[in-house]
């Protein structure tokens, strides 16, 4: 059963709240890219650098449905989840969406977990 909820209040620091799990709850989870779909263009943040796409993607062609920019967090959770967060601005609001994508192999070692991490 999936989450509702990617928040979870922190019990030791009312200033935060950490981002958790869609699919588990868990609050183990790693920013694997982040990127930013105008209907223009999509700008990303990975393991491997900065890359912007100058023609559309199917990201950028569904900010565009909304008439907006689309905000898209890949995450993996230490469960094996694997997805997207997805900040979509439409009309001065913000909707929050979940994609699922195919769970991870943890013990691939080859796997890029993080965006970047010392
Ligand atoms: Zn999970």
């Amino acid at each position: 059963m999936e989450q509702k909820h990617v928040l979870q209040t922190s019990l030791e620091n009312a200033n935060y709240e950490r981002l958790v799990c869609p699919v588990c709850g868990f609050d183990y989870i790693h920013i694997r890219s982040i990127s930013v779909a105008t209907g223009l263009n999509t700008i990303t943040i990975g393991h491997h650098g900065t890359f912007i796409t100058n023609s559309p993607t199917s990201e950028s062609e569904k900010a565009s449905l909304y008439r907006g920019v689309r905000v898209i967090l890949e995450y993996i959770c230490e469960s094996r989840h694997h997805g997207k967060i997805i900040l979509q601005f439409h009309k001065g609001n913000v909707i929050v969406e979940h994609e699922r994508l195919e769970d991870i192999d943890l013990t691939d070692p080859n796997l890029e977990w993080d965006i970047w991490r010392c």
